[in-house]
């Protein structure tokens, strides 16, 4: 595919394979943009912007609408592109891209409630007799900057929004993973976006990054990867709004009350979706003495059930890594912990960018696939005596994006609520859920700013103070 910039679908100096992650095949090729790319795109957004932030609300409706529409009726299409360039299971896919579809409807609903607020200045003697309001209004141009683990719907969290807003995107696709978001430009414009609005530019971030966050003509950065990036661009943006979504190592207290059948079967689904690859991946599971033994059975009795292999045929539940040197990584990590004492009890081995669906206990809190992000398909369990070491544990991380509690006792799943540092947080159900229309987003390092189309807008649109003396 070609990349969009200035209105006009272009080809770069050069250009990078987009492979499937499960056999390495190429799937297509997308044009490696540079620095002047982004100049360019810049360039055409303004005028953008401007078009944007003219444009009618009810036009701005029609656009997101008709865009969940396509999206919608290209679920089939779409889910087997994602999947065949990320490498998760093909129902997977195909749920993603329904949720797409669901995130543009929900910007639609939430162009119409922008609006500002009458302040009452008479609260104060020197404020009588005068009217005050505010405006919300666009930030101008956003770059939406996305990983590779959902395409199109981490995509869509940030255009949808920005759309809604009035504003004008500059969108970084992963590498790994261009082409859906590629397709979503097409969609636009069907759509009947302003192709001056949008601009999508494909190649490396550690290339484009810096042109695309220090550029004075970008307000917004709407981020979601890894916190080591995420850090990086907050030093190179100087004064502009931000938005960061980033890593975790969600916990999973287990109390010894709760029901270790749905406990099991519910995180071999919320530890394992995406191979692992999901920011809000169970992977520490704390388990009180009480229910450690019969949890650690229940759960290997389904995780060694699980299927790895290719994600497009049918019966497979876990695919690849993205990338053969991420699923080393994995690895690495696995046989590390083993040797500081942790138990394998299944998987783990890998076979080219494949990782056998894996299950530790013994883990320490002080192990690598217990302290960073794993992104494997890995659990991994840790004994804890009550649920005050419980939730010392859960907190015991740089991390606080999602976290979870199994109980039926409701005053220990309110204070687990209460007590554990987390911008999620579940009770009953594993870490791995989100619904579009919810604020979603990480304390500590997992980053600041909620994404969910009402509370995006927010954060990409700015307020002007009225006041008529
Ligand atoms: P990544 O940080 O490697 O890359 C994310 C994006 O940043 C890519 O588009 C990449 O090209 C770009 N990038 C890389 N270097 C850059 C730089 N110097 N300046 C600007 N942009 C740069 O992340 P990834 O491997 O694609 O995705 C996985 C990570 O994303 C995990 O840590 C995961 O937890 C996180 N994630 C978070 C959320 C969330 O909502 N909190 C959702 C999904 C993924």
């Amino acid at each position: 595919m070609k990349m969009f910039l200035k209105g006009k679908w272009i080809d770069g100096d050069q250009c990078a394979e987009v492979v499937n992650p499960y056999n390495g095949d190429s799937i297509d090729t997308v044009p490696v943009g540079s620095a002047k790319d982004i100049e360019s795109a810049l360039d055409g957004l303004e005028q953008g912007a401007k078009v944007m932030r003219d444009m009618p609300t009810h036009q701005r409706v029609d656009i997101l609408r008709k865009a969940a529409q396509i999206i919608q009726g290209q679920q089939e299409k779409l889910g087997r592109l994602i999947s065949t360039e990320e490498g998760k299971v093909l129902t997977e896919g195909l749920i993603e891209a329904g949720r797409a579809a669901e995130t543009f409807d929900l910007s639609a609903d939430e162009a119409r409630n922008l609006h500002g607020e009458t302040i009452p200045l008479d609260s104060t003697p020197g404020g009588v007799g005068k009217l005050g309001f505010t405006l919300r209004v666009p930030c101008g141009i956003v770059a939406a900057i996305t990983p590779f683990n959902f395409p199109l719907n981490l995509v869509s969290h940030k255009v949808g929004p920005a759309i809604a807003g009035g504003n004008a995107v500059l969108l970084k696709p992963a590498s790994d993973t261009p082409l859906s978001a590629l397709k979503l430009v097409e969609i636009l414009l069907e759509a009947g976006l302003p192709p001056q609005a949008i601009a999508c530019v494909t190649g490396p971030g550690s290339k484009l990054g810096a042109a695309i966050c220090e550029d004075q003509r970008v307000r917004k950065i709407s981020f979601t990867g890894s916190a080591e990036v995420g850090e990086s661009i907050t030093r190179t943006a100087g004064l502009k709004r931000i938005t960061m979504e980033l890593g975790s190592n969600s916990p999973v207290i287990v109390l010894d009350d709760a029901d270790l059948e749905k406990v099991a079967s519910t995180l071999a689904v919320t530890g394992y979706a995406n191979a692992g690859q999901v920011c809000i991946s169970s992977q520490r599971v704390i388990a009180t003495t009480g229910c450690h033994d019969d949890l650690t059975d229940a759960l290997l009795d389904k995780v060694s059930k699980l299927n790895a292999g290719d994600q497009l045929a049918e019966g497979t539940d876990v695919g690849p890594l993205v990338r053969e040197g991420d699923a080393k990584r994995v690895e690495n990590w696995l046989r590390e912990a083993k040797e500081h004492g942790a138990q394998l009890l299944c998987g783990g081995s890998r076979e080219g960018s494949l990782i056998q669906p894996a299950l530790l206990t013994d883990v320490g809190a002080d192990m690598k696939i217990s302290c960073e992000e794993l992104f494997g398909p890995a659990l991994g369990i840790t004994r804890a005596t009550d649920i005050d070491e419980a939730i010392g544990l859960a907190n015991q991380t740089r991390f606080g994006l999602s976290a979870a509690v199994f109980t039926q006792d409701i005053d220990r799943a309110m204070r687990f609520a209460r007590e554990v540092d987390s911008g999620n947080l579940h009770i009953n159900f594993g870490t791995a859920w989100r619904a579009e229309i919810m604020p979603y987003g990480g304390l500590k390092d997992s980053g600041f700013g909620k994404e969910g189309p009402k509370y995006a807008i927010n954060e990409m649109t700015e307020t002007k103070m009225v006041i008529v003396h």
